[in-house]
């Protein structure tokens, strides 16, 4: 993957707040709560898991003692409504393990351990893969980390800023790379990039109704011979033909074919 620019990352983060403010993430009431609701919020959207969460804490199940005690089974019943219920039980009580074995199931004493650390026994967790790990190590520890997930690949590669095959850790080492380890950054940016996916850069964009249409390269312009994303405005070149419609190139079509088809205009 090229170097992604600061400035367009920056230039995101700055549109996208303008438009929607502050996300006030993570929607939970505790910051276990947080934890328990990023296991189960994989391959699975936020209702399903809203339903499982009120299970969970109707049956007063929302403390590391109580998950601690309560047979897999029966977990596995009350976080039905989440999906992958036996899975996810399953993975919660092996967090719980990991959580009194390291921590002695104490928060506080959890939050205290070094970055690096905390991160490299989340993963070893079974279950626990790298876009849960940081979105426990942010919203629920508030620790410095770049969350990944399939709406930043598929962002950044509709604008031609990555291919969306790039790993999870080439995409979040950008981010931090590029961005102030700034935490409340950090958790309003992945905030807003689900808010821009799920609103407006689904499978089939609305990219007329989006803060980010003329960043970097546009996916509503297609070079008229290759059908390749076009970049920005200025840099396209346009066939300015007074008996047909705008036709855009791109630079190297332009240059192959251009001149032979008409005048330019830039
Ligand atoms: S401009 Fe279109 S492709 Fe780009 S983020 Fe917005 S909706 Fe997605």
């Amino acid at each position: 993957m090229s170097k992604i620019s600061p400035r367009y990352l920056r230039k995101i983060y700055e549109r996208l707040f303008a438009k929607y403010g502050p996300q006030s993430w993570w929607p939970a009431k505790t910051r276990f709560e947080v934890i328990v609701g990023a296991i189960l919020t994989q391959n699975t959207s936020w209702t399903n898991v809203e339903k499982a969460i009120a299970n969970l804490h109707k049956a007063h199940l929302l403390s590391p003692a109580a998950l601690k005690n309560i047979p897999v089974d029966n977990l596995s019943q009350l976080i039905k409504p989440a999906g992958y219920f036996n899975v996810k039980a399953r993975r919660l009580k092996n967090f719980i393990e990991f959580f009194f074995k390291e921590y002695n199931g104490q928060l506080e004493r959890m939050s205290k351990a070094p970055l690096q650390k905390l991160r490299r026994g989340l993963l070893s967790v079974n279950g626990i893969g790298p876009e849960t790990a940081d979105s426990i190590l942010l919203y629920a520890l508030d620790k410095p980390v770049f969350v990944v997930d399939a709406y930043t690949k598929r962002i950044l590669s509709r604008h031609r800023l990555m291919d969306e095959a790039t790993d999870y850790h080439a995409v979040q080492k950008e981010f931090m790379q590029s961005l102030p380890q700034d935490t409340r950054m950090f958790n309003e940016y992945h905030a807003l990039i689900v808010r821009l996916g799920k609103e407006l850069c689904k499978s089939k964009p609305w990219c007329d109704l989006c803060p980010l249409n003329d960043i970097h390269y546009s996916i509503d312009y297609k070079c008229f011979c290759c059908r390749k994303p076009l970049p920005r405005p200025h840099e396209r070149y346009v066939l300015n033909n007074a008996l047909s419609p705008k036709r855009y190139f791109c630079k190297e079509c332009w240059k192959k074919k251009g001149s032979r088809i008409g005048k330019l205009k830039i």
